[in-house]
């Protein structure tokens, strides 16, 4: 049974058609520069990798060409071997807890919480349009980067603010990158020889974007997004948290509105905004090479904070099984690992140096001796988004 797996944004389109139940990646691409001159439609499958630049005015168009594409270069003979499109959208609100069939009243939905995701949402459901236009007969699911974080408690999800702020408008603490903290607590579980229902896990799930996750027994009781996800950690340009208080000082000194503040937060912050150079953490590495001092404080900042979430997270799950690193970052960066573990070494975990030169797939790198495991799990969101699309398709 082959799935296709999409992640829609504004101007781009990512896909992976998926063999499953046995989840071989038979192709995948990207759809770059929707709606701007001069996109590009990079497609690989097996050692083949095929690109063309050509003007694709939207993400109707995108979708045929991709799917003529996947005729064209026979990867598969007929339409019909496609029985499912699992689709990434970023924002479920309180409404989804789990992935779900598509249909007139799930779409109204997603429009519904748009408010809560601006950039994302109506970016989602472009690619949902597309692929119901294109293949009107196959099952379409919606995969939710907030739905799995739908378990927490009210103690771990609301903030000290008026309750009504909640009542009359959401605000409340939804958490993302769901699906890859769930499919790495998963396998982490696994790998360290333990039912899920019974491990204690952090994820780390470090990248542009940077979130921690504290899943018991399989559930997410707490994680560091927030309302938005500019909220916990710093990222590659988002701040993390901060002093709310700060906003309105800075918009008062430099004239600047609140959404012009908040801009600088969301872009021009985190990593970048401490470096004055970059927010791709391998130029910050090279910079800390050199002895670049605002890189270091951007990198130590990052691993800072990143150790504190993990020792809030260790008490309120009451001690941990494994601590994960996953994403761009956790996956490839061993330097960033290295000086996050140096920081929790008293909860007692024990980094291996040498494991931890291991890059980009999964290997325990913690010793033999150490009391938690620290493990490297390249995260697969697409997997997940294909089993739920067959689970649901069933
Ligand atoms: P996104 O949140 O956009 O999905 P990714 O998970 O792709 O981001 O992470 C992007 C980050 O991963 C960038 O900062 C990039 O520098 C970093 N990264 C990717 N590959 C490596 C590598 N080999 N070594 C160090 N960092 C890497």
């Amino acid at each position: 049974m082959k799935i296709i797996a999409v992640n829609a944004g504004s101007s781009s389109l990512k896909f992976q058609l998926l063999e499953m139940p046995v989840e071989k990646v038979i192709a995948s691409g990207v759809v770059e520069r929707i709606g701007i001159n001069d996109s590009i439609f990079t497609i690989k499958y097996g050692d083949i990798r095929d690109k063309e630049i050509i003007d694709i005015p939207n993400h109707q168009v995108a979708v045929k060409m991709l799917l003529s594409k996947l005729i064209g270069l026979g990867i598969v003979n007929t339409l019909d071997e496609i029985e499912g499109v699992g689709h990434r959208v970023v924002h479920g609100g309180e409404r989804f807890k789990d992935s779900v069939k598509i249909d007139d009243s799930v779409i109204q939905a997603i429009e519904e919480v748009s408010e809560l995701a601006p950039l994302h949402n109506p970016a989602n459901l472009t690619g949902i349009r597309a692929f119901m236009e294109a293949l009107p007969n196959v099952v379409e699911v919606a995969v939710f980067d907030t739905a799995f974080h739908q378990t927490m408690d009210p103690v771990a999800f609301m903030y000290s603010v008026p309750y009504e702020w909640y009542t009359k408008y959401g605000v409340r603490k939804y958490g993302f990158h769901g699906t890859s903290h769930k499919y790495v607590s998963e396998r982490a579980a696994q790998m360290i020889g333990k039912p899920v229902e019974d491990a204690k896990i952090i994820v780390c799930h470090i990248g542009n974007g940077v979130s921690l996750c504290a899943v018991d027994g399989g559930k997410s009781i707490d994680t560091s997004m927030g309302f938005t996800p500019l909220a916990g950690i710093p990222m590659g340009t988002r701040s993390g948290d901060i002093d709310p208080a700060i906003v309105q000082f800075i918009s008062q000194k430099e004239n600047k509105s609140l959404d012009e503040v908040i801009n600088e937060l969301n872009k021009k912050s985190g990593y970048l905004g401490l470096s004055e150079l970059s927010s791709d953490s391998r130029d910050l590495w090279e910079a800390v090479e050199r002895g670049d001092k605002k890189s270091i404080l951007a990198v130590e900042k990052q691993a800072k904070i990143i150790a504190d979430y993990i020792g809030a997270y260790f008490l309120a799950l009451g001690g941990c099984d494994a601590i994960c690193f996953t994403a761009g970052i956790g996956e490839n960066a061993s330097e960033t690992r290295r000086i996050v573990c140096d920081k929790i070494k008293a909860l007692g975990t024990d980094l291996d140096y040498n494991r931890n030169l291991t890059r980009g797939k999964e290997m325990v790198i913690s010793t033999d001796e150490s009391k938690i495991k620290l493990l490297l799990i390249p995260t697969n969101e697409e997997v997940v988004i294909a089993r739920d699309t067959v689970r649901l398709g069933k």
